[in-house]
């Protein structure tokens, strides 16, 4: 199938080799071989990249919003036809599952969708001052051109989840993806090539210099924005340099989700759910639940529930049809994984499924169940990204809200109670950007995703994901 995707950047609207005819290979985790071979794209591409940004952005600010949205939603369609493509595509290169990547098909598009019905509903106001004296007309405009970068856990869903909202809104953008993942955003970028986007809309810049390339771009003036979903760490030092610059900034960034188990929920509703949270797309969420804190009434129970069907997971490539959990993304986030595991072994925690890295080739780590996993380990602190269940127990609700918050990052939380007031007051106690009351899976296109505390700034996804891209401005009037 990859005779058929993309390997050059997408530049503006025209396919191009990199200026220096540089190129970097993309790698299969399932066996750590080489897939193929991208168009490295360097600072003089992207330089020409954003030329191209800034001579279409007036064009398509002025074009009807219906007509942007009626793009958008030719995307839509275009990519659901291509859904299986899609899906292979996102397994070869990310990893992950078949039914993973089929979902993410499914997901990915739906920003597409979303995004073209908001494309028409961009809404200011009108009205008087206090005084009488003036009248107050606000109205919203495209931020312009502007730069995203995205991670390689969710290749086509995070790229969607930007370039919808931002065409929707009247601006250009340039995407680079990352490095481990590019095929499926140059995909997508022959998909809107397909439906007729304007030239200079969109262009898609895979490269392996992230900091080179995109440095620049962040000192030019004529850039208006930056969308950045990735780690803590790289989002720090991009909002800073941002702020240099004063750009619009939307940051979303890593996560260490608290999943609180109290001790009146419905116990096989709470493991499914935890399975769901854990273990969609093999851990490598930024929604992932990365500690799961139970009642210590019912933590033995849980615990054997959630074991037996962890247990059930079969670890293969993800292209393969029976697999249901891929490798992960590369050697060094196998490394990261194995660390942490061994970290909380050696502080006292209990394997009770998986921990060991499988012979042979790939970057493969099983599903693994710690229990009694102590304050002291570093799970509890940091992002896993792995299919890892790390379990600690509690007494008292306070507790457990004290535990869910003994983190710097605040994205997702999830909670399984059958108590209405306690769901109101620990989600209300919670310092996360999103809460799931008993459900494991809170991603919605309807919905504003993101965090707060170091999991970032903004929202993407429901009506507030438009807004990312438009700025207000007020007009007065005698
Ligand atoms: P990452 O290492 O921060 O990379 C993200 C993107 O930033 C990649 O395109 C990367 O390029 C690029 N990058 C790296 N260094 C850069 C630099 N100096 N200047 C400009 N760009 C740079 O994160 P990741 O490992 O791909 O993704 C996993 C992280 O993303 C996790 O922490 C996860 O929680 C987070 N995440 C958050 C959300 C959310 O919505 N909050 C969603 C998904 C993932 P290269 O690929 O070339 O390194």
């Amino acid at each position: 199938m990859l005779r058929t995707v993309p390997t050059d950047l997408f530049l503006g609207g025209d396919w191009a080799a990199a200026e220096n005819g540089a190129t970097f290979p993309v790698h299969d985790p399932a066996t750590g071989k080489v897939l193929t071979e991208v168009a490295d794209a360097s600072p003089a591409d992207a330089a020409r990249a954003l030329d191209a940004a800034v001579a279409a952005g007036p064009e398509w600010a002025a074009t009807a919003p219906r007509e942007r949205g009626e793009l958008l939603r030719a995307a839509f369609e275009a990519v659901t036809a291509r859904a299986e493509e899609f899906t292979l595509l996102m397994s070869l290169e990310m990893g992950k599952a078949l039914p993973e990547s089929r979902a993410e098909a499914r997901y990915g598009a739906e920003f597409l969708r979303w995004f073209s019905e908001e494309a028409v509903r961009i809404a200011g106001r009108y009205t008087h001052s206090p005084a009488g004296t003036g009248r107050i007309l606000v109205t919203k405009q495209p931020v312009g051109p502007c730069l995203a970068i995205t991670p390689w856990n969710f290749p086509l869903a995070m790229g969607t989840r930007k370039i919808a909202p931002a065409l929707a809104a009247g601006c250009t953008m340039l995407v680079k993806p990352a490095s481990a993942t590019p095929l499926t955003m140059l995909l997508l970028a022959r998909v809107f090539e397909e439906v007729g986007l304007p030239t200079g809309v969109l262009s898609v810049l895979p490269t392996s210099h992230a900091g080179a390339v995109t440095g620049p771009l962040l000192d030019d003036p004529r850039l208006r924005k930056l969308t950045f979903t990735g780690s803590t760490s790289v989002g720090r030092a991009l909002a800073e340099k941002a702020g240099h610059a004063m750009l619009r900034t939307s940051m979303e960034l890593g996560g260490n989700a608290p999943f609180l188990v109290f001790d009146d929920a419905d116990l096989d509703a709470a493991v499914d759910g935890a399975l769901a949270a854990k273990l969609r797309n093999g851990g490598e969420a930024c929604t992932a639940a990365n500690r799961i804190h139970v009642a210590n009434s019912v933590r033995e129970e849980f615990v054997a529930k959630l074991t037996e069907k962890m247990a059930a997971y079969r670890l293969g490539p993800g292209t393969d049809p029976d697999t249901t959990l891929g490798p992960l993304i590369d050697a060094d986030q196998k490394d990261t994984v194995t660390t942490l595991v061994d970290d909380a072994v050696a502080n006292g925690a209990r394997v009770r499924l998986g921990g060991k890295v499988p012979d042979g080739p790939g970057w493969f780590y099983p599903a693994t169940v710690l229990d009694d996993v102590p304050t002291s380990a570093r799970i509890l602190r940091e992002e896993v990204f792995g299919p890892v269940a790390a379990v600690a127990g509690f007494d008292t609700e306070d507790e457990a809200i004290a535990a869910a918050n003994a983190t710097e990052y605040g994205l997702a939380a999830y909670m399984y109670t059958r108590s209405l007031d306690r769901a109101l007051r620990v989600s209300e106690a919670i310092e996360s950007g999103m809460v799931g009351v008993n459900r494991g899976v809170i991603s919605d296109v309807a919905a504003p995703f993101g965090g707060v505390k170091a999991s970032g700034i903004g929202r993407e996804g429901g009506h507030e994901g438009i807004e990312e891209y438009l700025e207000t401005k007020y007009i007065a009037f005698e």
